[in-house]
């Protein structure tokens, strides 16, 4: 892409040498992992990785270990030229955008598999999912070498099953977490709402102030089973299909909650049609 507003890397030899050239400039390196079909919540993350690390770099693959034959990987939006040019204007150094046959060459076999945080509420729902995401992230780490790489709290589950990983393999790279980006009306950004009509995306925004609403009766003291159950009632009253679950968990392990006695979170996974919207925020 001779063109391109960012210089991009395709395969994992000329990552590493590129990380290599840094640190032994004694420079550290950022890594902002994505699928694409950029947003600001994604540029979020760059604009964090700035604030850490000399060298910041962006890595595009659209992974298919981690979508299931039945979901939207073969629609998944693509954009890599408008995603370049975004990066760019964020600040962000580097594309990194290997192709499928650089990620998982003939022959790959290998899964990397997290038990205890991935097996609850995305893992239930979508049991193929957590495997692919530890298993690309884990290679993303590894050609990258990063001292941080940079995941936001939107996939609050997936950054506490990247931080174990990275911790069981000893995989010398700090992961960060960062907030969740929304739009005005509080709607989480997801590459994923592009696939929203008008009115669903007007139901969406719903999802939010129901999460909201739920935290703050179960903080006025209705039981938690209470509000979670009236809140999966208030999604299917506003027009939401099907609600995979809404569940306030321990933030640390996920484990089912009784009373609100640590740090503990609401999540939520609920269906629009064919779109299926997750998010979560603090109780
Ligand atoms: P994705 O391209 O959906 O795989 O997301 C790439 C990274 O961006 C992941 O670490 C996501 O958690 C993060 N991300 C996605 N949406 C948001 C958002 N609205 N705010 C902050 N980070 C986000």
């Amino acid at each position: 892409m001779a063109d391109s507003p960012l210089r991009t890397l395709r395969d994992v030899a000329t990552l590493r040498a590129t990380t290599a050239a840094a640190r032994a400039k004694g420079h550290t390196v950022g890594l902002v992992p994505t699928m694409g079909a950029l947003h600001d919540g994604h540029l979020s993350l760059v604009r964090a990785a700035k604030q850490r690390c000399d060298l910041v770099i962006a890595s595009l693959f659209v992974n298919p270990k981690q979508f299931a034959p039945n979901e939207d990987f073969g629609r998944y939006p693509r954009d890599e030229a408008g995603d370049a040019a975004m990066l760019a204007q964020a600040g962000c150094d580097l594309l990194y955008a290997p192709g499928a046959e650089i990620m998982y060459p003939e022959g790959f076999a290998t899964t990397v598999e997290v038990t205890d945080v991935s097996r609850p509420l995305e893992g239930e729902s979508r049991p193929h999912f957590f495997g692919g995401v530890a298993t690309v992230v884990t290679k993303l780490l590894l050609q990258c070498l990063p001292d941080c790489g940079f995941f936001g709290e939107k996939d609050y589950q997936q950054l506490l099953v990247i931080k174990k990983l990275a911790r069981d393999l000893d995989i010398p790279t700090e992961i960060v977490g960062c907030p969740t980006m929304r739009e005005s009306d509080g709607l989480a950004m997801s590459s994923r709402n592009a696939y929203l009509s008008p009115e669903e995306r007007r139901i969406a925004a719903r999802l939010n102030l129901v999460l909201h609403d739920a935290i703050k009766e179960a903080r006025a003291g209705e039981a938690i089973a209470e509000a979670e159950a009236e809140a999966a009632r208030h999604l299917l009253a506003a027009g939401f299909s099907r609600i995979d679950y809404v569940a306030m968990r321990d933030a640390e392990t996920l484990a089912p909650i009784s009373a609100l006695s640590r740090p503990a979170r609401i999540f939520a996974a609920a269906w629009l049609g064919k779109t299926r919207l997750i998010d979560n925020m603090e109780v």
